[in-house]
């Protein structure tokens, strides 16, 4: 992926209305893996939760990857 188009914000917005439009555990899971793989959504390396690219930082503790908002 090249430069993003759209900021972190913008990205995340998306991920939440469509997030909020799937009604089935299989639609959720689909949005979240196509959001990760567009990288509209990242997850964290040690815990392997998903956090939305406004997310600085993972509960965890680990921060969010480089390049990505
Ligand atoms: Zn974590």
């Amino acid at each position: 992926m090249s430069t993003p188009l759209l900021s972190a914000k913008d990205r995340t917005a998306a991920v939440v209305v469509l997030l909020a439009q799937a009604t089935t555990p299989q639609e959720r899971a689909t949005v979240k893996r196509v959001a990760l793989q567009a990288r509209f959504l990242w997850r964290c390396a040690p815990c392997r939760k998903n956090q939305f690219l406004t997310t600085e930082a993972c509960g965890c503790g680990a921060e969010r990857p480089q390049g990505l908002a």
